[in-house]
């Protein structure tokens, strides 16, 4: 008899995309001829741009010939766009990284999702409340939590609430925690951290031997001088910080799929006789034998990313989106929501005069709105509100404007 992994039973059943999907097909089922604006999933809607297409067709053809095609590629990545990701995500803001503590890989979500194998079971781990939900499931999946309370939340994480009370920013663990998650620009609160707040994250660290998973898959949206675009910014970091990035919201890669993992050779984790063993190394066995490399044609078109128009192109796409923020942003103000984020990411978080998810059924049924209800990402989320950036400036519009019309409290 196969005996199951009893610690999915202890994962929520319906993940909340798939109840926001079965709410909206009943409600479409009533209403088939509703025209529903979705600002729900932080999913791209622009293409990707020219220079990355150009890009990717030269790769497609190489494929093609003999002299060029190129079958298994190295692991953790191609060194061609490794060299980039350094040259131009690092290089620029100081911040040294060798070619071998680059990863290269289909996405942050598996990454994120997968990093938590290196780290023995009774870690104690701890995460924002509201939180991208990938890093707890993940850990639930492994076997590094117990049992879970009627908020669903898990024994053994630390839950570092986030609130209007403090501004949507995590205070420091009050018990111990060994794997800190921390993901700035934040989803889904669309705030960040300066570059002293996230000191004080790197002295815990150090303080405590504890390692920061520091998810910065929306970097590229920070538009304001000053806010940090890496941890590694941060003195220190490199010996107690592991960075994810992502090429899906930066360059609309959500369907094609790269991402990268920067892995300092300084970290380091202890075995139970407390001698240090190198992370960069644990990771890159572990890809080496569970992952076998992006396709070329993907990482040729996100090197293209990097290239002189693809950059400036990517920066139109991206200020796109930046001005959608701005105007939901706006429009909850001048509607009287209390309105976080959207100045540095392409998420807006806003209080609710109702539950979350009451608001997000009103929402749907009166202005034919879709959003993602703030309980569906921690305890910590109810009240609150997310939406996206991701959408056409028309329909922007018109959710906002069907907003202040409809949603009358
Ligand atoms: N990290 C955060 C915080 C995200 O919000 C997302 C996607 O929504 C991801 C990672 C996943 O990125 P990718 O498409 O590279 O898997």
């Amino acid at each position: 008899m196969a005996l199951m992994n009893e610690n999915y039973l202890k994962l929520p059943g319906s993940y909340l995309f798939s109840e926001i999907a079965r709410r909206i097909s009943e409600f479409k089922k009533e209403n088939p001829d509703a025209d529903i604006i979705r600002m729900g999933i932080g999913d791209v809607t622009r293409p990707l741009v020219p220079a990355v297409i150009k890009a990717m067709h030269q790769a497609v053809d190489e494929m093609s010939q003999a002299a060029t095609f190129r079958g298994y590629g190295p692991e953790q990545g191609y060194e061609f766009l490794a060299r980039k990701i350094i040259e131009n995500d690092f290089t620029p803001r100081g911040i040294p990284v060798d070619i071998d503590e680059v990863f290269v890989s289909d996405g942050a979500k598996s990454d994120t999702a997968n990093f938590q194998e290196l780290f023995g079971l009774n870690n104690i781990l701890a995460v924002t409340d509201p939180v991208y939900p990938v890093y707890v499931d993940s850990n639930v999946m492994a076997g590094r939590t117990g049992s879970v309370n009627a908020k669903g939340q898990f024994e053994n994480i630390v839950y570092l609430s986030c609130t209007e009370e403090n501004g949507m920013k995590p205070s420091l663990p009050q018990t111990k925690a060994d794997m800190i998650y921390l993901c700035y620009p934040n989803n889904p609160t669309g705030m960040t951290l300066s570059k002293e707040e996230l000191k004080k994250w790197v002295a815990y660290a150090r303080d405590n031997k504890a390692i920061i998973l520091y998810d910065a898959a929306y970097e590229a949206f920070i538009r304001e001088e000053g806010v940090p675009h890496s941890i590694f910014e941060i003195e220190g970091a490199r010996e107690v910080a592991v960075e994810f990035r992502s090429f899906s919201k930066t360059a609309g890669f959500t369907g094609t799929r790269c991402a990268y993992t920067v892995v300092p050779k300084d970290v380091k984790v202890f075995d139970s006789q407390g001698n240090a063993h190198s992370l960069n190394k644990m990771w890159l066995r572990r890809q080496t034998t569970k992952f076998n490399g992006a396709s070329y044609p993907v990482q040729a078109a996100a090197a293209a990313v990097f290239s002189e128009e693809g950059k400036k192109q990517i920066q139109e796409t991206i200020h796109y989106y930046m001005e959608n923020a701005a105007i939901i942003r706006a429009g909850l103000e001048s509607a009287g929501y209390k309105v976080f984020g959207g100045v540095n990411a392409p998420y807006i978080w806003f209080k609710t005069p109702l539950p979350s998810w009451d608001f997000f059924d009103k929402l749907m049924k009166e202005a034919h709105v879709i959003g993602t209800p703030g309980a569906g990402f921690g305890a910590s989320g109810e009240g609150y509100f997310r939406l996206t950036a991701f959408n056409t400036r028309e329909n922007t519009e018109q959710a906002i404007e069907r907003m202040k019309t409809k949603m009358i409290f």
